[in-house]
């Protein structure tokens, strides 16, 4: 349990105790135990319960993280019917922006389209790294022509970023695959159909959005 402690920290405590001796009723008379601050432990917990679910570099939701929520928001939409929309956008030729100005600026090149993906969605949608420089999102209540559209938004601001205040000649652009849910199958079909559309993206010229369906 949490105790306020008299400096104004609240601290964890754990309790252990045992009945030493009984009356004659079996009423415990004498008991012997422990008080101790677990305080360390629990913060320890709770950061290593943060690092399995958030990404180092970038701060936002990793690839288990995702995979586990993602499951669970596909069976909501196909519970209530509702349309659901899946992302996956990788940067273009992000192995060249490495070559030619160093990893740490493609450090944070990352964290950038980290923040640009979270400050431009909704609140409710889930946004995650997924890998390298792979990232993916759900959007819930979204079919495929609203989910584009937001895609399409994404890469217009992406694209328009000033990437030259983080180093002088510096531009990035993502590709976009989108895959909406058609009531059946799983999230990793979705995925993969978003994949797909990313792969045609890529291969039609990058800095463009495709649909799983041709769009
Ligand atoms: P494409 O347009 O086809 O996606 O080309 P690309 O160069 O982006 O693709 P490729 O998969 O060949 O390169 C991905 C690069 O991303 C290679 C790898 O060094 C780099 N990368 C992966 N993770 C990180 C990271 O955490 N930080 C940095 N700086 N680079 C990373
Ligand atoms: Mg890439
Ligand atoms: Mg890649």
């Amino acid at each position: 349990y949490r105790m306020l402690h008299k400096d104004g920290s609240v601290r964890w405590i754990l309790d252990q105790a045992k009945v030493m001796q009984r009356d004659e009723n079996g009423k415990g008379i004498r008991m012997c135990g422990t008080h101790t601050d677990i305080t360390e432990r629990k913060l320890l917990e709770e950061e290593l319960r943060r690092q399995a679910h958030v990404d180092y570099l970038t701060g936002i939701y990793n690839r288990r993280h995702f995979m586990e929520r993602a499951e669970q928001e596909l069976s909501r939409a196909h519970r209530y019917a509702k349309p659901l929309s899946m992302l996956m956008l990788d940067i273009d030729h992000f192995k060249q922006i490495n070559d030619r100005f160093g990893h740490a600026i493609g450090d944070e090149a990352l964290r950038r389209v980290a923040l640009l993906l979270k400050q431009n969605v909704r609140n409710f949608d889930l946004v995650a790294r997924y890998g390298g420089e792979e990232f993916v999102v759900v959007f819930t209540d979204a079919d495929q022509v609203a989910a584009m559209a937001v895609c399409e938004k994404l890469r217009a601001v992406i694209a328009a970023f000033d990437w030259g205040s983080i180093a002088a000649g510096l531009a990035v652009t993502m590709s976009f695959g989108v895959a909406s849910d058609h009531g059946q199958g799983s999230h990793e079909q979705l995925l993969n159909a978003a994949d797909a559309a990313l792969y045609h993206a890529k291969s039609t010229g990058r800095n463009r959005v495709c649909g799983a369906d041709g769009a």
